[in-house]
């Protein structure tokens, strides 16, 4: 696929050979059928489209400098979304039957798997939908599951640069017993309208405050909230953020390098007292923050003075990214070859 321009991909979505799919009906899980179609047949009647049954997974394969295929820590994605699944009350997809399913679409669709050191990677999203016909408000008896995925591009396209986030108060993400720790749609749906405001604003992200106090940092958008302070890397204490894995990974890399890890709630005006701070999730990895402007107030925390990357997430990110390309030994064992 020598016309595919790697470096220039967006982070979208790209067509490719194949997906698998797997469904639930009469007790049990069929067999993942692998289809070119780009379509789901749905009943118009499935809980998935009227009562928000759907939950989500992100994760990444990438191409390493020894020409071997990594997928990164999918255990964690196919334990989370039983998380999610068990929160909205869907059928759970076994653990089993996930790693398989999202295994087969890197196999199956090989040729799409950026080179080494491009800063390309290969972008799976499994995904599971209530697809059984249901009127009355009850959870459906039959699901789908399937994974699809596609290349998508180096993040920061001219470089590893700070963007500039906005603290919103008049919108909520979660409520405080909610669903923010399950990935499911319908908090993105809630999000919306704060993350797009922001983006006309020119903010490139959003930050929610606790939905019961406003005091407190909760979630940085689609990614988790991070601060270095001296020697500790500091992260929100709450139930009602996602358990980023990219968040698990970067507080243990930063254990590892000898630092302090801080899991706790954090005052909004402890911004001003933080040396680094950053978003992290998937897709970017790391998005180191520039400056924090609360839109109820107009105050403004100023987190780099010259527009630079600090040192520590600089040194996180090229951490986690020399893991997961198999240039820095895995010694936690988070990624699975695919052969
Ligand atoms: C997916 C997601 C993240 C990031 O999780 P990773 O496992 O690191 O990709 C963070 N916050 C929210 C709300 C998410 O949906």
């Amino acid at each position: 696929m020598s016309q595919i321009d790697w470096a220039n991909l967006p982070f979208g979505y790209f067509k490719t050979d194949y997906n698998v799919r797997a469904y639930y009906k009469d007790g049990k899980w069929s067999d993942l059928e692998v289809r070119q179609d780009e379509m789901i047949n749905l009943h118009m009647a499935a809980t998935c489209l009227h009562y928000g049954q759907e939950a989500f997974e992100g994760l990444k394969a990438f191409r390493g400098v020894d020409g071997k295929i990594r997928m990164f820590r999918p255990d964690e994605n196919a334990k989370r979304l039983v998380l999610s699944a068990n929160g909205i009350m869907m059928q759970p997809v076994p653990t089993d039957l996930f790693i398989e399913a999202c295994k087969k679409v890197v196999k199956l669709n090989e040729k799409y798997i950026p080179p080494y050191g491009v800063g390309a990677s290969f972008y799976l999203r499994p995904l599971l939908i209530g697809s059984g016909a249901q009127v009355g408000v009850k959870p459906a008896k039959e699901y789908v599951f399937l994974v699809f995925g596609g290349p998508v591009g180096p993040y920061f396209k001219s470089g590893f640069k700070p963007v500039p986030m906005q603290i919103v108060k008049d919108y909520d993400r979660v409520a405080p017993l909610g669903t923010g720790l399950f990935k499911v749609g319908g908090n993105y749906a809630a999000s919306l309208k704060a993350s797009e405001r922001a983006h006309d604003e020119g903010f490139s992200t959003v930050l929610f405050l606790d939905s019961k106090e406003h005091k407190y940092i909760d979630e940085a958008g689609p990614a988790n909230f991070f601060a270095i302070k001296g020697n500790k890397y500091i992260t929100p204490d709450s139930h009602s953020i996602l358990r980023s894995i990219t968040n698990m990974s970067l507080q243990q890399i930063a254990a590892d390098m000898g630092m302090e890890v801080e899991r706790r709630p954090i005052e909004e005006e402890e911004l001003s007292t933080f040396d680094e701070i950053g978003a992290c999730g998937t897709a970017a990895v790391i998005s180191p923050i520039s400056k924090i402007v609360d839109r109820s107030t107009g105050k403004e925390y100023v987190v780099s003075k010259d527009g630079e990357a600090g040192p520590v997430s600089t040194k996180l990110y090229k951490a986690l990214r020399g893991i997961q390309e198999g240039e820095i030994e895995d010694k936690h064992g988070w990624n699975l070859i695919v052969e």
